[in-house]
Parts: structure tokens; C-alpha cells; sequence
């Protein structure tokens, strides 16, 4: 069985791009190391990554972003990174929440975002795109985007509160609300200038799918998938 998810279809061979499975569980710990000895030889072995090259956040379901760099010192807090950096492996961790992966095609930077429904909320995909145009001059529209592994519509049941705070991307099915996370942030994309066709979903469902740890299937103790986003050197 594999145990990662790629992104080919969207993005080229100078990017290595993958969320991992429950095979292994990245769960962040502030703690020295940040990687244990299996952590390493399953990024190893299933990525052919180096975990030297991994840039960790600290998340906080908020809205800031970061810039990666190479020989990380400190764990900042930030829900997002972005780099021009190759071999800086920008990372989230998650369960049900959305890893968004970033591409500027044309001036070969790269960003990485943790969208839970809160970062969603603060449209922490456009600070981390337009972090990307003041440090790197993107233009929205050479970006490609990938969407890893999350709770998609079928299983993210909410409550009415959602119909206030995202009218377009919440809705009513037998008595019950749910949230859709993609839409709400490929919606944020497309309001910025992101073609539709640049925006590739991979469709896997973190509750539907026991390949993945899900937060709100397991509880608050399950694991965390690791997403990374690198220019290969
Ligand atoms: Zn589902």
C-alpha cells in the first residue's frame, strides 16, 4: 500500500509535494527533537526526504504567515509558509482540516497553508497569496493549488451559525447543515484570480477514508497527517 498522496496532475517535477497516511502519525510536539527516529525513516523511505530539510509551525488556527527557511532555530506560531528556498520543506500537520499547497510556476515559490473552517474564516489563503506577491512578486494567476486530503462536505455536519459566516459554502440536507472547505476556499482563490483549472482537488475525505486520522471520527487524541511542499534543489 502507498502510504503517501501526490499531486502530479497539478504540479511539476521540480516540486515535491505529498501528504502522508496514518501509517504515521506527525502530531506536533514542542519538543527537541521534532521528529522521532520512525518519523524520519517513513519520510525517508516512502518521500526520499531528508527531515533536516522540514520547516515546522506551531498552528494556531490563526491567520499569519511565515517565511521558510533552511536550518530552522525557532518554531514560530503560523498557520502558513511560504519560501523561494529549494530544499526547504514547508509542512502542516492535520486532521479534517484543509493542507493547501501553493505554487507560483513562474517565479518558482512556493506556500503551504493549514485551512481549518477558523483559518478559512480569516481567509488565510489570500494573506498567504498576496505574503507571496509582496515577497516574491506572484502574480495570481501563474498559481497552482492543490487541496490534500481533509472533511469534505459529505461528514463536516455543523451548526446554523456556519449559514452566517459563509452563506455560499454551507449547506441544508435532512434538518442538517454542513460545511463544504474546499469550496469556500477554492472561492477565496477564484476571488483573487486564481484560474479554476489551476486549483486541483484531491478529492479524499479524512472521515470517509480510515486510511487518514480524523479528528472528529477518532477524537481529540487521534493522530496528525504531515502535508510538505519543496522546490527540489
Ligand atoms: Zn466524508
Amino acid at each position: 500500500m502507498k502510504h503517501i498522496v501526490t499531486f502530479e496532475k497539478i504540479f511539476p517535477k521540480n516540486i515535491l509535494a505529498f501528504t502522508t497516511d496514518r501509517a504515521a502519525d506527525f502530531h506536533f510536539k514542542k519538543s527537541t527533537p521534532i521528529l522521532n527516529r520512525a518519523q524520519k525513516i517513513f519520510l525517508k523511505s516512502h518521500a526520499g526526504l531528508d527531515s533536516a530539510a522540514l520547516f515546522n509551525i506551531q498552528q494556531i488556527h490563526g491567520r499569519r504567515t511565515v517565511l521558510g527557511r533552511p536550518h530552522q532555530a525557532e518554531i514560530l506560531k503560523a498557520d502558513a509558509s511560504i519560501t523561494n528556498i529549494p530544499g526547504v520543506a514547508l509542512t502542516v500537520r492535520t486532521a479534517d482540516c484543509l493542507p493547501v499547497f501553493l505554487y507560483d510556476s513562474k517565479h518558482k515559490a512556493i506556500g503551504i497553508v493549514h485551512a481549518g473552517w477558523k483559518s478559512t474564516d480569516k481567509r488565510i489563503v489570500i494573506h498567504a497569496l498576496k505574503a507571496m506577491k509582496r515577497k516574491y512578486r506572484t502574480q495570481y494567476k501563474d498559481v497552482k493549488v492543490a487541496f490534500g486530503p481533509a472533511m469534505h462536505v459529505c461528514c463536516f455536519e455543523t451548526d446554523r451559525t456556519f449559514l452566517r459566516r459563509f452563506p455560499e459554502d454551507t449547506v441544508l440536507e435532512g434538518g442538517k447543515f454542513y460545511f463544504d472547505n474546499a469550496a469556500a476556499n477554492k472561492r477565496q482563490l477564484a476571488s483573487l484570480g486564481v484560474v479554476p483549472k489551476n486549483i486541483y482537488d484531491k478529492r479524499v475525505c479524512t472521515y470517509c477514508n480510515k486510511q487518514f486520522f480524523s479528528y472528529r471520527r477518532d477524537g481529540k487524541d487521534t493522530g496528525r497527517i504531515l502535508s510538505v511542499i519543496m522546490l527540489k534543489i
